[in-house]
């Protein structure tokens, strides 16, 4: 491998709909990069039923899953793979918690706690493990060669 690839790994972090509708875009891609992670993929799309669902697959039981299914397709999203030495856990400790309420209290810097509204509407994404960040990426960008750094946006 070049020296470029020694000790770094990827994720795939999404700003979901209530972060791009309330104009945390910017200022979440911002503390992404002060946080050393090298944004090398992003792609501006709308999930639709069938994507948001598949996605979220393991979820698919549980009776919050129509209602997630209904809130990841209410606007479009930013779906983008970070690279850096963790990124898997670092997104996930940069984020905070699932439920952005209890971020506000225990985590105050994470974006959750910046941008979340509840348990649900929590404006962001992280792969929750390396194998999980591997199906993800594929998920999104399986169109993209791996490797390159890239950014391209759906027609809306
Ligand atoms: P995370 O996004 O932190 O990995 P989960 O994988 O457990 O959290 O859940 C996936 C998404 O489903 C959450 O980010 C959130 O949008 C939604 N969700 C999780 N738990 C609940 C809940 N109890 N009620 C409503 N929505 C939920
Ligand atoms: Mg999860």
């Amino acid at each position: 491998p070049s020296v470029r690839c020694l000790g770094k790994e990827r994720t795939l972090a999404m700003i979901k709909p209530d972060g791009v509708s309330g104009n945390y875009t910017e200022e979440i891609k911002r503390l992404i990069v002060e946080a050393g992670f090298n944004i090398v993929k992003e792609r501006l799309t709308q999930l639709d039923k069938e994507t948001a669902s598949a996605f979220y697959d393991e979820h698919s039981s549980r009776s919050f899953f129509p209602h997630l299914v209904s809130y990841m397709t209410s606007g479009p999203v930013v779906v983008m793979v970070l690279e850096k030495g963790d990124a898997v856990s670092d997104w996930r400790g940069l984020i905070g918690p699932t439920d952005a309420q209890k971020a506000k209290i225990s985590h105050p810097h994470s974006i959750r706690a910046l941008c979340g509204k509840d348990s649900q509407r929590n404006c962001v994404h992280g792969s929750d493990s390396t194998s999980s960040a591997e199906r993800e990426i594929n998920f999104f960008f399986k169109d993209v060669v791996s490797g390159d750094i890239d950014s391209q946006h759906d027609e809306l």
